[in-house]
């Protein structure tokens, strides 16, 4: 008898669920990246005892038919990529179509959605990867998804989580910097019944800074606006004054994707260094765009982190971004308008 067998689909699912599905935060990102590649200019995301109990991430963007949430669910089953050379040049947050199946399989999960073309919706029920129901739904168009307790059917991983409150900051964190990463998005999230976080979603960098750090933190802003060598790099740095214990308040975002890079932090610190009257991170917020072939972002499974061509001139470009935006004879006036 041969020793070797193949894994079933549930198994595999499963063994997925633990590169893309690491703790709550995770799932949250990844059902937000959903909603903004399905165009959505609203999300709303409830979440119960640090995400453990629930989850809930409600859009308004384009839903999808029955025929297509039943593949939604499914593993590498995907609408935003044909074939590898499309990763060259990607536009969408997802292509990996795992997501979906990955979670649902650790997870009891509601999928509920509609398109505006059709009267009635689909709602979709998984129960640890197994797929228990499809029934047409009346809802309004956009998507719900709902995943209870995960990693119910895998015990090792949810003794793992941290206390509520650790989840709870951290699915805050990942919505701020989504929110932030997408200004033109009205985000709402709720954590145990109370609002944690709101934006306005009116496209400006610095009123979604202001809505998630707090309207004082306007005055300590300036906006970078820096090109050169095809990379472009937007958004805000504060006053070195204007610091906090942790990087907390530092958001890094590469082609819309908001990712983690020792490259960039150190370009950050290394512009600040001289300015800082005392240890702290400043408020930094840099959408770097850089064209498809100087970075791969396909490095990751969680795609946090992305590999650059070339490391030396995304240094530059930041180093030299941050102190532009610092020395800018036009704060001033910037002060005065903002003000
Ligand atoms: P990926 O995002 O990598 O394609 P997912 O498992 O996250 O894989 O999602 C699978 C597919 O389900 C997506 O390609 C998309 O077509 C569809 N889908 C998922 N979430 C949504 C949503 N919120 N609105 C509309 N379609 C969605
Ligand atoms: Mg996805």
């Amino acid at each position: 008898m041969a020793t070797i067998h193949v894994l079933d689909e549930t198994t595999i699912n499963k063994i997925a669920a633990g590169e893309v599905v690491e703790r709550p935060a995770s799932v949250v990102k990844e059902l937000i990246e959903n909603s903004i590649d399905a165009g959505a200019t609203s999300i709303e995301i409830e979440i119960g005892e640090g995400g453990s109990a629930y989850m809930r991430i409600t859009d308004n963007g384009k839903g999808m038919t029955e025929e297509d949430a039943r593949l939604a669910v499914l593993r590498h089953a995907t609408s935003k990529i044909q074939s590898v050379e499309d990763l060259f040049d990607i536009a969408s947050l997802g292509f990996r179509g795992e997501a979906l199946a990955s979670i649902a399989s650790v997870s009891h999960f509601v999928l509920t959605t509609r398109t505006v073309e059709q009267d009635l919706g689909t709602r979709i029920l998984i129960d640890g990867g197994t797929f228990t129901d499809c029934i047409p739904y009346g809802s309004a168009p956009g998507t719900t998804i709902e995943v209870k307790e995960l990693f119910f059917n895998t015990p090792a991983r949810r003794k793992f989580l941290k206390t509520e409150r650790t989840e709870s900051s951290k699915i805050q964190d990942i919505v701020g910097k989504l929110a932030l990463s997408n200004p033109h998005i009205a985000f709402k999230l709720t954590i145990d019944d109370r609002v944690a976080i709101i934006t306005p979603g009116s496209g400006s960098i610095q009123d979604t800074v202001a809505a998630l750090y707090g309207y004082k933190t306007k005055n300590d802003i300036f906006p970078i606006a820096y090109e050169s060598e095809h990379i472009y790099i937007e958004g805000v740095v504060s006053k070195p004054t204007l610091l906090k214990s942790t990087r907390i308040w530092q958001t890094i975002i590469v082609n819309n994707r908001v990712i983690s890079d020792k490259t960039i932090l150190k370009a950050i610190d290394n512009a600040y260094h001289a300015l800082l009257p005392k240890s702290g991170y400043p408020l930094v917020l840099l959408h770097i765009t850089v064209p498809a072939s100087m970075v791969d972002i396909n490095v990751h499974p969680r795609k946090s982190e992305v590999k650059f061509e070339d490391d030396k001139i995304i240094f530059k470009a930041v180093y030299h971004a941050i102190l532009n935006a610092l020395n800018n004879p036009l704060h001033e006036r910037y002060e005065r308008e903002s003000s």
